[in-house]
């Protein structure tokens, strides 16, 4: 935890290289997130889960009520344990899985990618740490991501919020 607010990233790859620059964009990623919803996070690791030891690739995990394989999780939030500050971990492996390797070279699509799950997952660190509420979690932190995700839209691809616009429309018809 930083005194400058900085977050570090780490990487931690086992096997594995990512098929893109992943901790310059989720620092970028950060940069429009309002400061107030990075209080207290400690760090992000970016890591693959290939590269986890089998009894934890084989755990499960709590989501909506329901246990979910720790393989089709793509991110995961740590909350504050045992003195420790809470910590988010982004698998990029699954994050990039259903991208082809074209996809990837489109900065929009890719920065997209990840910030579908870093989002997500600093929404349950809004909802744990900073402003809790009694909803469900899952709910709670999509809703954050859809507003972090405005942000980030609104301040670097507003030349898109057109066209963003015009492809609403036609999906409604
Ligand atoms: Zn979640």
């Amino acid at each position: 935890m930083a005194e400058d607010g900085e977050i570090s990233i780490k990487e931690a790859y086992r096997d594995y290289k990512p098929p893109v620059d992943a901790a310059t964009i989720v620092r970028q990623l950060l940069t429009s997130v309002p400061d107030q919803h990075l209080r207290g996070l400690d760090c992000i690791v970016l890591t693959n889960l290939s590269g986890q030891p089998r009894r934890h690739r084989l755990g499960k995990i709590t989501s909506r009520g329901r246990k979910v394989a720790l393989s089709r999780t793509r991110g995961l939030y740590h909350p504050r344990w045992q003195g420790q500050p809470p910590w988010i971990e982004l698998y990029l492996d699954h994050i990039f899985r259903s991208y082809p390797r074209w996809a990837l070279r489109i900065p929009l699509i890719r920065n997209l990618a990840i910030a579908e799950v870093l989002y997500h997952e600093l929404g349950h660190h809004v909802h744990l740490f900073i402003r809790p509420e009694y909803r469900e979690k899952e709910d709670v932190a999509d809703e954050w991501k859809k507003r972090f995700t405005t942000i980030l839209i609104r301040r670097r691809y507003w030349y898109l919020i057109p066209l963003i616009r015009a492809l609403k429309m036609f999906r409604r018809k």
